[in-house]
This record gives structure tokens, C-alpha cells and sequence, in this order.
């Protein structure tokens, strides 16, 4: 099996995407792993600083093994990381990326920060991908009333000056991005132009958070002008959440769980293979 660095680095020199979603409970993972399976195209998987501590580090990389052992090639990232401890426990415990995020402080300390992110897992293991982070692109994963305030567009020079000092492995920029959605599809447009810009500059994959909610011409532009990763969770949360209201009304004295859960997990399947098949 592929590690997730080649995955990425055959993904940016061939110009398509590898799609990242995350998960808080078994039937996510089930979900992405067999659209995987099926499709024969990896998928990242990611926990953020609160689903890792819901699912347990050590859980979640030992069912992506196995999932991995099986022949899926599924990977796990650590999503969203504010501190350096968050980003040692999850190298230690074996995740195949981190996310270093320091989008909310000083470029300086972002800088600093995410040095010792790459320093460390470089030395624990050179194969794990680090990214950076860097513009602010707002903080909730769900459906919003409106645009967040604060959003801020990275620049070039930023990008430039980041990449270099900190040696990351993939960068997400804000590009016009947003995490969350906006009810009733008032998502602002993505900046294809400073995508392509930032691109030629760093020459290293970039990632898309936030895209639920973006449209379908614009996540085709933004790969097409140099996103290799992109991650989706807004979408996929909300058709699971309406799949398993659904069920709980449907079967209103069912107390086996996995009767109950298995509505969603086929949401969440449906929803995964869609967003791989139309890309
Ligand atoms: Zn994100």
C-alpha cells in the first residue's frame, strides 16, 4: 500500500483531487472505506482536536490499519491542530498527516509553531505530511446564518514566506473559503485567480477546507488551478443528520442501534461516492 505522500504527490503531478471527510463514530468510516473499496481511490479521513477525543487517537489509527491491512486505501489525518501537543500525540499514536493550525495567531507564531510541527514529525517519521495553515476561514463545521465575521484572503507574499520558513508539506490557503454553509447557498465565490497564483509561487500541493457549499464550477476551477485535497464535512454531517431523523421516526420502537445507524451510513456512503464520482 501506497503511504499517503505518494498518494498526494502522484494526486498533484497527475492534477486531481483526494477527498478528505471526518469522522466522530464507526459508521463514517464504514461509509468512506467502502466507497473506497469500491472505487479504488484513497480517501483521507480526519479527526479533529474534539472528534479525537471523543473516538481516542489510538483507536482511530488502529482502524484505519486495519481498514489499510484489508487493501482500502484510507488515511488518517489530525485535523485542525492548535497546539504542539495536540500535534505530538497524534504523530506518536501514528496518524498519516497532522494539521498544524495556527490560521488565529501572528504569522510569527504561526511560523514557529508549525516548525516545530514538521520538526517532530519529521523525525518520528519523514513519511507523515504536515500541513499548514494559514488565513482565517472561520471555525464551525455546520450550517451558518451567514457568512463569519473575521474572514481573512491570504496573499502571495504570505504563502511565499510561510512555505519557505516552515518546510510544510501542503498548504491551505483562504481563498474565499469558508468552514460551515450558508443557508440558502449564499457562499461566497472561490478566488480561482490567488489559488493559481499562490500555486505557481509554492509549489506544493494545496488543500481546500470548507467546500461545502462552494459550487460545482468553482471546486472544478479550484482543482484544475491547483487544489489536491479537499475537505468536505458540513454537507456529509447534514445528510446523516437528516437520514437518521428519518429513521428514528420510521421505526419509533427499534432500540437496536445499528438498525437505527445503518440509514445514515448509507447517507453518508451516497454522499461520499457522489462528491468522488462527479470530480
Ligand atoms: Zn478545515
Amino acid at each position: 500500500m501506497q503511504s499517503l505522500r505518494d498518494v498526494i504527490s502522484n494526486a498533484a503531478s497527475r492534477g486531481s483531487v483526494i477527498w478528505h471527510f471526518n469522522f466522530s463514530e464507526l459508521t463514517a468510516l464504514k461509509a468512506a472505506a467502502r466507497v473506497a473499496r469500491e472505487l479504488r481511490v484513497p480517501i483521507i479521513m480526519g479527526l479533529s482536536e474534539g472528534e479525537r477525543e471523543f473516538v481516542g487517537l489510538r483507536t482511530a489509527v488502529a482502524l484505519i490499519k486495519q481498514y489499510r491491512a484489508e487493501g482500502v486505501p484510507i488515511y488518517l489525518n489530525a485535523d485542525h491542530t492548535k497546539s504542539f501537543d495536540g500535534i505530538k500525540a497524534a504523530v506518536d499514536a501514528g496518524f498519516d498527516a497532522v494539521i498544524y493550525d495556527g490560521a488565529h495567531a501572528s504569522m510569527r507564531d504561526n511560523i514557529r509553531e508549525t516548525v516545530r510541527a514538521v520538526s517532530y514529525a519529521r523525525m518520528v517519521d519523514p513519511r507523515i505530511i504536515v500541513e499548514g495553515e494559514l488565513g482565517y476561514i472561520g471555525a464551525q463545521s455546520e450550517v451558518l446564518e451567514k457568512v463569519p465575521d473575521g474572514l481573512e484572503k491570504t496573499t502571495v507574499a504570505d504563502a511565499i514566506t510561510f512555505v519557505k520558513e516552515t518546510g510544510v508539506d501542503m498548504l491551505a490557503p483562504s481563498v474565499g473559503n469558508m468552514h460551515g454553509m450558508v443557508r440558502g447557498g449564499k457562499e461566497p465565490a472561490l478566488d480561482i485567480k490567488l489559488i493559481r497564483a499562490i500555486q505557481k509561487e509554492v509549489k506544493i500541493p494545496l488543500v481546500l477546507h470548507g467546500a461545502s457549499g462552494n459550487s460545482d464550477a468553482d471546486i472544478r476551477a479550484a482543482i484544475t488551478a491547483g487544489i489536491t485535497v479537499i475537505h468536505i464535512n458540513t454537507e456529509i454531517r447534514t445528510a446523516w443528520r437528516e437520514k437518521l431523523e428519518s429513521s428514528l421516526r420510521d421505526m419509533p420502537r427499534e432500540v437496536a442501534p445499528y438498525k437505527l445507524l445503518s440509514a445514515g451510513e448509507g447517507a453518508l456512503y451516497e454522499a461520499i461516492q457522489e462528491k468522488i464520482q462527479r470530480y
